[in-house]
């Protein structure tokens, strides 16, 4: 057990060491036990990232209120309405039915629900997420203007899992200039557009070389999940 907590610890203090101050890290806690993420949050860390409801919501009634939890998964409609009440950030929208989805389930206990919309950045088809064209135009559309209880900070993106660090580099590029057009057309005045989710475990150095804004790390801090 010992040994367990001062791993953790160790991950933790590594990884923080080398993150920017502006760099957020969201310690992506999926498949591990609430024990391993007090283990976390008694080292101070404060922001979780889970991506299945029914998990999400076991940890969130049994863990600090305290603690800060991002939706990193695929969403389904229908299980929106149980993590309104006390989701940070959704990362992943990656349908505008499900932004729609959200808005409404947020408007009906009236709070505004903080969204990233996810871009599928490395074109692979089992990927979710909205293509980089998709998501302009749904931008352009002015369609977003509607939903009056959504706060859109930014876009979110996972490069392929590769040994090629040139094609992670690109991919990454391609996000951060996406948010770049996005954020010049559409957000010029509004300082809540300013998060690029990029980077795990794997890769996250090459993701804040591109100008990640927040990174997603899940195994490097927890181990290998079972
Ligand atoms: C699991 C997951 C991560 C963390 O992956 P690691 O390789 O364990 O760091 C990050 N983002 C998303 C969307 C994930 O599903």
């Amino acid at each position: 057990m010992e040994t367990t907590d001062n791993i953790i610890r160790n991950n933790l203090e590594t990884i923080r060491a080398t993150l920017p101050p502006y760099v957020k890290l969201v310690a992506v806690s999926k498949f591990h036990s609430p024990e391993s993420i007090l283990k976390a949050y008694e080292c101070g860390q404060r922001v979780f990232g889970e991506s299945r409801e029914q998990e999400l919501r076991q940890k969130q009634q049994q863990l600090p209120k305290d603690i800060e939890w991002h939706f990193i998964g695929h969403l389904q409609t229908n299980k929106v309405k149980y993590i309104i009440p006390y989701i940070h950030l959704i990362e992943s929208v990656d349908s505008v039915r499900l932004l729609a989805e959200i808005d409404k389930q947020a408007k009906r206990i009236g709070r505004s629900v903080n969204c990233l919309l996810e871009i599928n950045i490395s074109g692979e088809t089992q990927k979710y997420g909205f293509s980089s064209e998709a998501c302009l135009q749904f931008f352009e559309s002015n369609e977003w203007k509607n939903f009056s209880h959504i706060n859109i900070m930014g876009l979110m993106g996972m490069a392929q899992n590769s040994e090629d660090p040139t094609a992670i580099s690109s991919e990454f590029s391609t996000l951060y200039n996406l948010f770049c057009t996005v954020k010049e057309r559409y957000f010029p005045m509004d300082p809540t557009f300013k998060e690029i989710s990029m980077g795990m475990s794997q890769d996250y150095h090459t993701a804040i070389k591109q100008g990640s804004t927040m990174v997603r790390i899940g195994s490097a801090i927890f181990g290998d999940r079972l």
